[in-house]
C-alpha cells in the first residue's frame, strides 16, 4: 500500500509528464504549421512573380528569349564544397540576359534569383516547360553543370562542356551549333559530342519552341570547376552564349 505522501508524489509526477507531453505536441504542431505556411507563401510568391513576368511580356512586340538557369532554392544541383551549380548557372544566365536586353531582346527568366520552381524535381521541370510553352519566344535555353561521381576512371578523366539540342528541329540545331562553336573558341575545356535531347531530355522533349540545354562542364573536374566558378570566366561564357543567340536571331529575321 502507498502512503498519502507517496500517492501525491506520483500524481504530481503524472501531471508533470502530461504537461511536458502537451508542450512537446504543441511545439511539433507549431513547427509543422510554420513549415507549411512558409512553403505556401514561397509558392505563392513564385507563382505570382512568374505570372507577372509572363503577363508583362505579352504584346511587347519584341523578340523574346527564355533563359532557364537550372535548379535553385533547396535544389543545389551539382556541388563541390560550397560551390553550387545553381549559383553558377544563375550568374551566367543573368549575364546572358543583360547582354540580350541591351540588344533590345525581351528576356524572360524562369528564375532570376535563388528559388526552385517546384517542391520536387518533377514539378520544377514541369513549371519550366510551362513557361516555355506559354510564351511565344524565339528560344528556350537551359543552363547546367554536369557531375561525375564514379571512381572507376577517376574524376579527372571526365570533363568538358556538352550541348543538347533537338535534332528534329533545325532552329534548335543551328543555335546549338553556334553555341558550341563559340564555346570551343574560349578553349577552356573539351567539347564533348553534341547530344539529341528530343526524346531523352524532358525540357527539350516537352517544350514547343526551339530549345537548347548547355552543360558548361563537370563540377567533379578540378579544371572545369576552377574555370566555371570564376566570375570573369562566367562573363566570357555569357558573352559567347549571347552572341550565338543574337547571331541566330538576326539570321532568322532576315
Ligand atoms: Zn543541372
Amino acid at each position: 500500500m502507498y502512503n498519502v505522501k507517496e500517492l501525491r508524489k506520483r500524481r504530481k509526477k503524472k501531471r508533470l509528464y502530461k504537461k511536458i507531453k502537451i508542450i512537446i505536441t504543441m511545439i511539433i504542431l507549431i513547427l509543422i504549421a510554420n513549415k507549411a505556411i512558409k512553403s505556401y507563401l514561397n509558392k505563392e510568391i513564385t507563382a505570382s512573380k512568374n505570372k507577372r513576368v509572363i503577363e508583362e511580356v505579352i504584346d511587347s512586340g519584341k523578340t523574346k528569349v527564355i533563359l532557364d538557369p537550372g535548379h535553385g532554392g533547396y535544389d543545389t544541383g551539382a556541388t563541390y564544397g560550397d560551390i553550387y551549380e545553381k549559383d553558377i548557372v544563375l550568374s551566367i544566365s543573368n549575364m546572358v540576359g543583360e547582354i540580350l536586353e541591351e540588344n533590345d531582346i525581351e528576356v524572360i527568366y524562369t528564375r532570376s534569383y535563388d528559388i526552385s520552381l517546384g517542391d520536387d524535381e518533377k514539378e520544377d521541370l514541369k513549371n519550366r516547360v510551362e513557361i516555355a510553352n506559354s510564351i511565344n519566344a524565339e528560344y528556350f535555353i537551359s543552363f547546367h553543370i554536369n557531375d561525375y561521381d564514379d571512381y572507376t576512371y577517376g574524376y579527372e578523366e571526365v570533363y568538358g562542356f556538352e550541348v543538347w539540342t533537338d535534332y528534329n528541329d533545325n532552329k534548335s540545331l543551328e543555335l546549338g551549333e553556334a553555341i558550341e562553336e563559340n564555346l570551343i573558341s574560349l578553349d577552356y575545356t573539351e567539347c564533348r559530342p553534341m547530344l539529341d535531347g528530343s526524346e531523352s531530355l524532358y525540357i527539350i522533349r516537352e517544350s514547343n519552341i526551339p530549345s537548347v540545354l548547355i552543360e558548361f562542364g563537370f563540377m567533379s573536374s578540378y579544371n572545369d570547376r576552377l574555370y566555371l566558378s570564376n566570375k570573369e570566366n562566367q562573363k566570357l561564357l555569357a558573352k559567347s552564349i549571347a552572341s550565338a543567340i543574337l547571331e541566330n536571331i538576326n539570321i532568322s529575321a532576315k
